[in-house]
């Protein structure tokens, strides 16, 4: 397995591209979805599916373009979060306006590759994708480096967000955490230096 991350859009969100045998799996591909079918072309990757971390505009704005490109391609996501698409307050004018609801929406845990695990708290249906063979966890606007996800947009629960953390500090410490946004880290150094954890 590969992995390549990218960041995209003015909200610069970590776009990763994780490859196997020539097939390529979007993780959050929240804006410059051109750019991303460039890199895919350039790496000579076919698509397979967009994965979601969740649906807050940030992340998503890039599938019109992919799923331009490459019709019905399948985007994978928890069902508690779907409604957010074309959501009023799902949006931002211009650069983040409203894709509205995505073609072959996907039921996050019918997906094979990787363990899916739901971490409610910034969002209703958020989750965090562990590939632990590679000891890899894509942990969305769940958990970042030094800190955690905002639970005050809509449907966000701080005690949510706890009980999720709590989970995903049950991963090995080598894990590698690639958060929503900003720089990468493991489940070690979040254990002992991140302030809402330790
Ligand atoms: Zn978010
Ligand atoms: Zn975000």
């Amino acid at each position: 397995m590969e992995r390549l991350t990218i960041q995209v859009g003015s909200y610069e969100v970590n776009c990763s591209i994780i490859s196997e045998n020539g097939k390529a799996w979007i993780v959050d591909p929240g804006h410059e979805g051109a750019r991303i079918a460039a890199l895919l072309e350039k790496k000579g990757l076919e698509p397979e599916a967009v994965l979601l971390t969740h649906a807050h505009f940030d992340h998503i704005t890039g599938i019109a373009e992919l799923q331009r490109l490459f019709p019905n391609l399948p985007v994978y996501i928890h069902s508690e979060d779907t409604v957010m698409f074309g959501h009023p307050f799902n949006q931002m004018p211009g650069e983040y306006a409203s894709i509205g609801v995505p073609a072959n929406i996907r039921d996050v845990n019918e997906l094979k590759i990787c363990e899916v695990i739901h971490t409610p708290g910034h969002t209703p249906g958020g989750v965090c994708y562990h590939f632990a063979n590679d000891k890899l966890l894509l942990s969305g606007d769940t958990l970042f480096a030094g800190s955690i996800g905002r639970t005050d947009f809509p449907g966000g629960s701080m005690s949510k967000m706890m009980e999720s953390l709590k989970k995903l500090m049950t991963l090995p410490d080598d894990t590698l955490v690639i958060p929503g946004h900003g720089s990468h880290t493991t489940i070690g150094r979040e254990k002992t230096s991140n302030p809402y954890l330790v």
